[in-house]
């Protein structure tokens, strides 16, 4: 008992070590805030795109016995991390589907780490959840989901397309040999991250039948209609169609209200991908384009897209919140306090995770303190500059464009008088990375290089669309003339 005593006074202060008291704590915080607003008032002139670098790291400062201090720590995050490859803070991030970042966001995550509030089940933090609830219930009156919806807040669009497609695989009970029976119907378009999700639920034997586009690169549902129809008359059992509300290519949206009717007419799950383009149901111009997604089975969006929030925030949302529920139901003795009633589904109930973090309060506090006023404005900001380039370009001689942006993607290539173009525009794409202050990506279309505009970065603004559209022009020019 004495050597269990002597052992533990001398444990104690060693662990305590980790609880920095209130000095050290405003000495860190201090640190912590001027690293950061160091980083944002240098920002507009940091370069999007800063190749090579990084990766040292590691081999300076092994994890060892003896702690670095915070300024240590800060200037190896400066050196080897905060300041290489692409800078997914920064407006002139125009490539992929950009992230966003907004401040506040990192201020909810602060109060949720410090409060550690547990958000996966009631009982352990009823207000936690019903904030998280609250979230889903908006997300889903947004997208025009009836009362008996649920959802769940996720890291992210793929696991939120997972939960949906088992949501969808359980309602219909699909399991052995009715799998290679039980097509798919998807187009080309759809983001990999759902083929992903089909086999990881273990659908990879489902057929997938994969529906022709309009030149919008939008699914062809007379297209879809007939493959459905036909599969039906060879005895197949069509049960799920995946259609994208915002592609990630191209950013086109599917003709939801038309696919809608066919789901229900072949009483098929609907599954809508709206992870990039669902929060443009805030703007009242793109509204219309997204109308039909009231009427799908499950909706996968994005806030670390669309609401411009920092990565590790996706949502899924159900229509009949019980199969969400279905899929996810758990029993385990260690939890018999916690159980939720049928009534009171808490997020342990609806996802494959217990425990999790707060991820509610990252959202929750950027729409709290800024209202929706500027979101939605951002988000028709955005709108309109991919309208304004798709212009502006479509203005300047040699370059083809692509159709009219749904939303916020446009492609693009420019046509040399000679050579190759697909090889002519990836010396083009080089050149604006090399230059590095703004970066846009690209993508292969009916086996065509080009060249993608994406503007969903909140720091994206005219001036970041102009600077583009002059480096193109003048790197289009430059090596066309060599
Ligand atoms: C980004 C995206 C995904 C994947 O979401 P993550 O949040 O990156 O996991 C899925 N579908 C679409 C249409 C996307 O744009």
């Amino acid at each position: 008992m004495q050597d269990i005593e002597q052992e533990l006074a001398r444990l104690e202060p060693i662990a305590r070590q980790l609880e920095p008291d209130s000095r050290q704590r405003s000495i860190h915080n201090q640190q912590v805030m001027d690293y950061a607003n160091d980083f944002l008032q240098r920002l507009p002139d940091l370069k999007t795109f800063q190749p090579d670098g990084g990766a040292n790291l590691l081999q300076g400062m092994p994890v060892g016995e003896q702690p670095y201090s915070m300024e240590q720590v800060l200037e190896a995050l400066a050196g080897d991390v905060d300041y290489d490859g692409i800078n997914p803070a920064s407006g002139g991030h125009l490539g992929y589907i950009p992230g966003g970042g907004q401040y506040y966001a990192a201020l909810g995550d602060y109060l949720a780490d410090v409060f550690n509030r547990y958000a996966g089940v009631s009982y352990a933090s009823p207000g936690a959840v019903n904030l998280e609830k609250s979230l889903i219930r908006w997300m889903g009156d947004l997208v025009g989901y009836p009362a008996g919806a649920a959802g769940d807040l996720t890291s992210g669009g793929s696991i939120a397309n997972l939960m949906g497609v088992v949501a969808a695989r359980d309602a219909a009970e699909l399991r052995g040999s009715q799998l290679e029976n039980s097509p798919i119907y998807l187009t080309e378009q759809v983001h990999h991250c759902v083929d992903k999700a089909i086999r990881i639920a273990g659908l990879g034997e489902c057929p997938r039948r994969i529906i022709p586009m309009d030149a919008g690169y939008r699914m062809d549902a007379e297209a879809l209609a007939a493959s459905i129809q036909k599969d039906k008359s060879a005895g197949y059992r069509p049960w799920l169609i995946v259609a994208s509300a915002g592609t990630t290519d191209t950013g086109s949206v599917d003709p939801l209200q038309t696919i809608a009717d066919i789901a229900a007419f072949h009483g098929t799950w609907f599954h809508v991908d709206a992870a990039y383009g669902g929060f443009f149901m805030l703007s009242e111009t793109a509204r219309s384009a997204l109308d039909g997604i009231q009427h799908s089975d499950s909706v996968v969006i994005d806030p670390h897209k669309g609401l411009f929030l920092p990565y590790g925030s996706g949502a899924i949302l159900v229509r009949d919140g019980a199969s969400l529920h279905k899929a996810h139901y758990y029993d385990a003795h260690y939890m018999q306090d916690a159980k939720s009633n049928q009534q009171d589904l808490s997020p342990a109930d609806l996802s494959p995770e217990l425990s999790r973090p707060f991820r509610g309060l990252r959202m929750w506090l950027p729409l709290m303190l800024c209202g929706l006023a500027p979101f939605r404005a951002a988000l028709d900001e955005k709108l309109l500059l991919a309208k304004y380039f798709h212009h502006k370009l479509s203005a300047l001689p040699g370059w083809e464009v692509g159709p009219e942006p749904d939303l916020s993607v446009v492609t693009y290539r420019y046509l040399p008088k000679t050579g190759d173009a697909d090889e002519f525009n990836q010396r083009l794409i080089k050149a604006i990375h090399d230059d590095g202050r703004v970066f846009v990506s690209s993508t292969v279309l009916n086996g065509t290089f080009v060249l993608r505009l994406a503007v969903l970065h909140f720091r994206s603004h005219r001036q970041q669309v102009d600077l583009l559209l002059e480096l193109l022009n003048f790197h289009a020019i430059r090596l066309s003339t060599r």
